[in-house]
């Protein structure tokens, strides 16, 4: 099926800035095939960001857009879904700007239930600024605030936001394509807090100081070690080492925070309105 990108981009805009072996570009185009495929007219989308490589994914395309502050993407989008319900608000962001500046909006949002996709575009680093680990760096990666190998534990992107209340958890890849665009799908549908971790490689302040000797070698190690949630199950103790699920991971449905809201607001004025106090 040939999609139409053209009338997503934001033209003057381009080219990105992403780094040659970037894999956000890859999610870039999965995220525009999603909402071409589920015909969601422009002005409904409403696309927002903090800081980061990532973060910049909102200059593209020609939505609603906010570029934010760094780990602030969260609170900006709750306040833009409470003031315009009927749009479909979505956040994307990286490891670090989700996960550790903005950690605590991350949580609550997940509490609260908000209608809103929260994608997680996970490189296990900070890129833009120069290789610093963040939550998802895996212990003994090198990065420039960790040149003896990270000592610190990571987040699991998932089960954070499982745990913290979010009704609809996703994974994929960047390598798994046609199962990528499907999951943005499903997150963009669910009525709730959706977060979709995408796996991604950062070749240029994570690949290259870790081994992986080009670009084509991290998608490869994404190849490798995802594998579909049911596979995944089945595996033996002794072969999960350096393997994750991916596709929908968790998904329950529980009431929706703006919805409740207003029909609080309502059930008040009611009461005012009767004299009920
Ligand atoms: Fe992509 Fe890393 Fe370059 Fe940022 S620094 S554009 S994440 S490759
Ligand atoms: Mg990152």
């Amino acid at each position: 099926m040939a999609f139409n990108y053209d009338r997503h981009i934001r033209h003057g805009k381009l080219p990105h800035i992403w780094c040659p072996g970037c894999t956000y570009g890859i999610v870039f185009k999965s995220l525009l095939r999603a909402v071409e495929t589920m015909q969601i007219p422009k002005d409904h989308l409403a696309l927002v960001s903090g800081i980061g490589c990532a973060s910049r994914l909102p200059g593209y395309v020609d939505w609603n857009t906010l570029h934010t502050a760094h780990g602030r993407a969260i609170p900006f989008a709750t306040g833009l879904k409470m003031a315009r319900p009927d749009k479909r608000v979505l956040v994307v962001s990286g490891d670090g700007d989700a996960t550790a500046i903005g950690g605590n909006h991350f949580i609550h949002a997940c509490r609260r239930n908000i209608d809103i996709t929260v994608i997680v575009m996970n490189n296990f680093i900070y890129g833009m600024t120069g290789g610093q680990h963040s939550p998802t760096t895996p212990v003994g990666h090198l990065a420039t605030t960790m040149p003896f190998g990270n000592i610190d534990p990571t987040f699991n992107i998932p089960s954070l936001a499982q745990g913290a209340g979010a009704t609809w958890v996703g994974r994929g890849t960047a390598y798994h394509v046609p199962v990528l665009d499907r999951l943005i799908i499903g997150a963009i549908e669910h009525k709730g807090l959706s977060v979709l971790e995408i796996i991604n490689g950062c070749p240029t302040t994570h690949g290259r100081r870790n081994k992986f000797r080009t670009p084509t070698d991290m998608l490869l190690w994404m190849k490798e070690s995802a594998l579909p949630l049911s596979a995944f199950e089945k595996l033996p103790p002794d072969k999960v080492a350096g393997k994750f699920p991916t596709g929908v991971l968790y998904k329950r449905e529980a009431p929706e925070f703006s919805e409740t809201y207003f029909a609080m607001v309502e059930r008040l004025q009611k009461q005012q309105e009767g004299g009920g106090g």
